[in-house]
């Protein structure tokens, strides 16, 4: 048995129930096997993927808080600490049900990678709750955040493990967060990013994930000698990352025909009205009805249904497996040039391998949803020098940063004969950098 299907049988075997922590390993893992087996002797003498698919520590803990009704909640809280041979940990902290220990080891797994990507020195780190905050009162999020970051607040710090936002945390959340960490510690540090503006948060970070998907995907039609201008986009997702990437999309001169949410879908083919989805979304926090309501060229579905319309890219921005076999052989069906992940591991491994199979360009979400920790860490260089900097000025370093990973997932694809496969590209790029200093740094 090679040393790569050791470890990935060992994964599973070791941490059973995990399904999505296996998945991701076994993604990177298997597109990482001709580095390996370049350097399998060394590699296996010093364990070295055995220490990189284990935290280097994880906190599980109890978050319990009072409801509206005088009711106590409790929830459980999470932080795993991944990585951090090439700077603190860097990861955001993820509100929803359906977190649990497996999830939050698979998205700080695959956040080591992509932090190695952005170029900056940023280790590898997730955390979050399986608490909902939807539905809540702001009394209710404000007593949740304030009892997670009790216990949260003993274990990061902003030179050891800066969270961010994900899935259910926003500027909201973070600002309750900061400010019962400042409480507690006495510290005015930058231990989170995505704060607000008036306290430390830097210009561009909201728009930072969805405008980075944009830069990269640019670039790649760039590089195939083609632009974004005209181009017929699908988006999924109603959220932080979807807005943004579609407001870009349009910036560049393509035109956003969907966008979705947990229960249903949008086709508007006069093009995605942002404003309206900031106003539904952002601001009123409702359903895509209210958008479908609003606006007569748009029509809404319950359920699930984007990668049907016809496109010439598609940018999967809600969730991970949400575009699974059948939705790929739909878009490769309709002509879809490229696909780029705006949310974590959103496309399954098979819709992935048809994709690419059948001559789709594909750049995984490690590479070109990097632009949100990217900018975070941009945060992290403001907050340490007690500086901001102007939205020009953050904007064109994310943007410069998202031109140079294109540059570099497909540099390494090539170098290792597998040129336009930038998943393979991706994990290796970010796997050297991480390998050379975990090597470099001694058994630890
Ligand atoms: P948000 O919470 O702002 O938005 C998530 C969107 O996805 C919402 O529209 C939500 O619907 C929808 N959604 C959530 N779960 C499901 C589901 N099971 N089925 C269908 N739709 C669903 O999150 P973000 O936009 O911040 O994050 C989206 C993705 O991007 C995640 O995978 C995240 O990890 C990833 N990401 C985010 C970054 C960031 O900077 N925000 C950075 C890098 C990656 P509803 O409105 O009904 O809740």
């Amino acid at each position: 048995m090679s040393y790569v299907d050791e470890v990935i049988a060992k994964v599973i075997e070791q941490n059973p129930a995990e399904p999505e922590f296996h998945q991701a390993v076994t993604e990177v893992l298997e597109s990482l096997r001709p580095v390996i087996e370049a350097n399998e002797e060394a590699y296996k003498k010093d364990a070295l993927l055995e220490r990189i698919v284990n935290p280097e520590r994880q906190f599980k803990f109890r978050v319990p808080w009072v409801d509206d009704k005088g009711q106590v909640q409790v929830n459980t809280g999470y932080r795993v600490q991944f990585n951090s041979a090439i700077g603190p940990y860097k990861g955001g902290l993820r509100f929803h049900p359906s977190v649990n220990l497996g999830i939050i080891k698979f998205l700080g797994f695959e956040q080591i990678f992509k932090n190695s990507l952005t170029g900056l020195p940023i280790g590898g780190g997730k955390g979050g709750s399986d608490f909902d905050p939807k539905g809540k009162s702001d009394r209710e999020v404000m007593a949740f955040c304030q009892s997670f970051m009790t216990e949260l607040c003993k274990y990061i710090g902003a030179d050891t493990d800066v969270p961010a936002g994900d899935i259910g945390v926003g500027g909201r959340e973070i600002g309750y967060m900061f400010g019962q960490y400042k409480r507690i510690r006495g510290l005015y540090e930058g231990v989170l990013t995505g704060k607000g503006l008036t306290f430390g948060g830097s210009l561009v970070r909201t728009e930072a994930t969805g405008y980075g998907l944009l830069y990269i995907t640019e670039e790649l039609f760039k590089d195939h000698g083609e632009t974004l201008e005209g181009k017929t986009a699908v988006v999924s997702g109603a959220g932080n990352v979807a807005i943004y990437a579609i407001q870009k999309a349009h910036q560049l001169g393509a035109k956003v025909v969907t966008c979705s949410d947990s229960t249903g879908w949008i086709y508007d083919p006069e093009g995605i009205d942002v404003e309206l989805l900031k106003e539904v979304k952002e601001v009123k926090r409702a359903r895509l009805t209210e958008y479908a309501a609003a606006r007569p060229s748009a029509e809404y579905h319950e359920g699930r249904g984007v990668w049907q319309i016809p496109c010439d890219v598609a940018l999967p921005c809600a969730t991970q497996n949400e575009l699974h076999l059948d939705d790929a052989k739909q878009l490769v069906a309709n002509g879809c040039k490229a696909v780029c992940e705006g949310a974590n591991m959103p496309t399954t491994i098979d819709a992935t391998k048809y994709l690419q199979e059948n001559g789709v360009w594909f750049i995984g979400g490690k590479a070109s949803n990097a632009g949100g920790v990217a900018t975070s860490a941009l945060e992290m260089s403001q907050n340490s020098e007690r500086l901001s900097w102007t939205f020009e000025e953050v904007d064109k370093k994310l943007k410069d940063i998202m031109v140079n990973i294109y540059h570099n997932i497909d540099d390494a694809a090539k170098r290792y004969g597998c040129e336009g496969d930038y998943v393979v590209g991706a994990n290796i790029a970010g796997f050297e950098k991480v390998a050379e200093a975990m090597t470099a740094q001694g058994i630890c």
